[in-house]
């Protein structure tokens, strides 16, 4: 969604509301790849104050990854908080140069989204996870692999406690 700024970068004081729905494209980001199974939710504002831009907005996010355990898909629903704070001239805030009156909300929503997704998700705190030996799903079936395994960190253990 590109918001046009052109209003409320030259007046100080100024808000503008938005609220909207940003359709996005699937993505991945360390490891976990996100297929996003709704348009990203979008409510909150950007005001301009002594000439620096404060975008403000509360986001919801639905989609659908993998689990970190068993790699079924898991759907989850992820609500975050963003702000950013934009100017067109460097200043001593941190603050993102813009370089024309429009703003491309999905770049900023995607990069907080980002840094909001926890490291991975799991289907259930239960979640058996998969064989290590026969990559079979624990949770579904059982194998006879599983108890003839030892971590090969734990078998030098052994060893060097003989
Ligand atoms: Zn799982
Ligand atoms: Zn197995």
């Amino acid at each position: 969604m590109i918001i046009d700024v052109s209003q409320i970068i030259t007046n100080e004081g100024a808000v503008k509301e938005i609220d909207g729905e940003l359709s996005l494209a699937d993505l991945s980001f360390n490891g976990q790849d996100i297929h996003f199974t709704a348009p990203v939710s979008i409510h909150g504002d950007i005001k301009n104050i002594s000439g620096i831009l404060y975008l403000s907005l509360d986001c919801r996010a639905q989609f659908v990854t993998k689990c970190g355990r068993c790699l079924e898909d898991v759907e989850e629903t992820l609500d975050f908080s963003m702000e950013e704070q934009l100017s067109k001239l460097p200043s001593d805030e941190e603050v993102i140069i813009i370089d024309s009156s429009e703003l491309d909300l999905d770049e900023l929503v995607i990069k907080n989204f980002c840094s909001e997704l926890p490291i991975n998700y799991i289907c259930s705190e239960d979640c058996k996870g998969l064989c290590h030996v026969c990559g079979c799903n624990l949770n579904h079936t059982t194998c006879d692999c599983e108890d003839d395994y030892i971590d090969p960190r734990l078998a030098a253990l052994k060893n060097f406690l003989k």
